[in-house]
């Protein structure tokens, strides 16, 4: 069995959304000479992360409404890295998709370490036909699912179907294929996002 951690590294100077410099996570470490004791100022957004509905809608769900249950079990990573711009139903028609399907978009996103203003993602007939099908989640290698669509039409189709949105995966070591996910997310209460370690296992699905 082989594992894949498909999570980005957080750190100062990481790459954050839009390389906004109040996105930056902030770690204070704090030494007295023999006990080091860190704080951590964290956008839940940073890295690889999980959206909940209240990220764009005010009455949305918060993040404790994720079932852990639909964060583990089997998933699909589509070879997407030939696509430019957004990923539409057409690219989406040939994978054979089905119902309860969660499956990982891997973009050419996954090659580059820099923020992209025009990184790959999910286009609004991607995310209707993904609703239509009644998948269960999608993640993407993009810190965003949705770039600069206004009234983000991607994540409000998303949610109102409710399929889970994974952002900031790194996907560049991993084929196409099925694959069993662990996808863990701190326990917050009460926000609207939480990073995340994902885990990829190789045979287990
Ligand atoms: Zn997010």
């Amino acid at each position: 069995m082989k594992m894949y951690d498909v999570t980005g590294a957080i750190y100062e100077g990481m790459t954050v959304y839009k390389d906004k410099p109040e996105k930056q996570p902030k770690i204070n470490q704090q030494t007295n000479g023999y006990v080091t004791e860190t704080r951590l100022d964290l956008d839940v957004h940073t890295g690889t992360h999980i959206d909940a509905p209240l990220h764009m809608n005010v009455d949305g769900e918060t993040f404790e409404s994720l079932s852990l249950d639909s964060l583990v079990g089997p998933c699909q990573v589509l070879d997407l890295t030939a696509v430019k711009n957004g990923i539409s139903k057409t690219d989406l028609e040939g994978f054979k998709l089905q119902k309860g399907d969660f499956i990982l978009l891997k973009t050419k996103n996954s090659f580059e370490e820099k923020f992209n203003f025009d990184f790959v993602y999910l286009a609004k007939d991607g995310a209707s036909y993904l609703a239509e099908l009644g998948i269960r989640g999608v993640g993407i290698d993009a810190l965003g699912i949705e770039r600069s669509q206004e009234g983000h039409p991607t994540h409000k189709t998303l949610f109102a179907n409710d399929i889970i949105i994974i952002e900031g995966l790194r996907l560049k070591e991993v084929e196409q294929g099925q694959y069993f996910m662990v996808a863990a997310p701190l326990k917050l209460v009460g926000t609207e996002a939480s990073p995340a370690r994902v885990l990829l296992f190789e045979g287990l699905s």
